[in-house]
């Protein structure tokens, strides 16, 4: 197995050479322009490929990426000073993000709605962190087993339960209510899983070039598939215990994403082009494992890390 990471603390920018072609849909002719591999809102410019995304593309990916990277973790990335690509986009996010919105209604003991309480804005420096995600068994694809029923996975959500609590209690105290109910946070599954999907094909195209795999992605990245947890889910635990790369991330507090990949017999899968991503480890949210794709036969993934990446990749 050959791993990589990305380390924010200490990873250079690297621009990796154009591919000829868009790494989504393959074309060769659409005006093309510099994909991140991780988005600049997450990762500023770690990693990209020039010449990679066409312009049709980023039309669709667009969409989910800023309902992702925006709505459901856009507070989160507020509220611990992630970057901004601009002054001016910076300006602007800090203007529509210096403060968390939490929400509140009274309810009574079984859980049934009294009234609204109305919301509070919280400055980011003294809102309780919230971060919504999702989690999932691991890909139908590999055939390990998952509890019938729970393919689809569920919302998973980090909170700062205290601080959210105190919160509650001083709106129940300023209304006269006895039971608060706080909503925090918005996960949208759809979102979610295909910006896991984009970031992992992206990924997997930069380090062993497309002519490396069958991808299996592609088609949900762009938006036409939704068979989403055939082939994204959570890793079972034996994948990044066993990962020294992985254990070692997690102690630096300046990793916000985490991502490995390689092949490897999984489940029933052989030869199976994989990417483990974790978004924002210091908070103990879901190890993802993506399928990528099946890589060719005969294929040489030793060769092309030297040739794509030089010796110094592989130390
Ligand atoms: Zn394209």
């Amino acid at each position: 197995m050959k791993l990589d990471e990305i380390d924010l603390d200490s990873y250079n920018r690297i621009q990796l050479p154009s591919l000829g072609k868009c790494i989504y849909c393959y074309d060769d002719e659409n005006k093309r322009t510099e994909e991140h591999i991780i988005p600049y809102a997450i990762g500023e410019n770690t990693v990209s490929i020039l010449d990679a995304r066409c312009d049709n593309c980023q039309i669709i990916i667009n969409k989910y990426e800023q309902g992702f990277l925006s709505k459901q973790i856009g507070p989160f990335r507020g509220a611990i000073g992630a970057p901004s690509r601009t002054r001016k986009k910076k300006k602007r996010l800090q203007e529509h993000h210096t403060h968390m919105r939490f929400t509140f209604t009274e309810i009574d003991w079984t859980g049934k709605y009294i009234r609204d309480l109305g919301y509070r804005l919280i400055p980011f420096t003294q809102a309780p962190l919230v971060l919504p995600l999702w989690t999932s068994p691991p890909p139908t694809i590999l055939g390990l087993p998952v509890r019938a029923g729970s393919e689809m996975g569920e919302s998973w959500l980090y909170q700062e339960k205290d601080k959210l609590a105190a919160l509650a209690k001083d709106v129940g105290t300023e209304k006269g209510a006895f039971i608060v109910k706080t909503q925090t946070g918005v996960v949208s599954r759809e979102h979610t899983l295909r910006f896991l999907a984009k970031t992992a094909h992206a990924w997997a195209a930069a380090q062993f070039g497309l002519d490396a795999f069958d991808p299996f992605l592609t088609d949900i990245v762009l938006n036409k598939a939704h068979d989403m947890e055939r082939y994204i889910g959570n890793a079972p635990p034996y994948m990044y215990e066993n990962m020294p790369e992985l254990g070692k991330l997690v102690e630096g507090e300046g990793h916000i994403f985490r991502i490995v990949g390689g092949r490897e017999t999984i489940g029933d899968m052989s030869d199976c082009l994989f990417t483990l991503i974790q978004l924002y480890p210091m908070v103990n949210s879901p190890v993802h494992l993506i399928v990528v794709g099946k890589v060719k036969p005969g294929f040489d993934m030793d060769a092309r890390m030297l040739e794509r990446h030089g010796v110094e990749a592989l130390a």
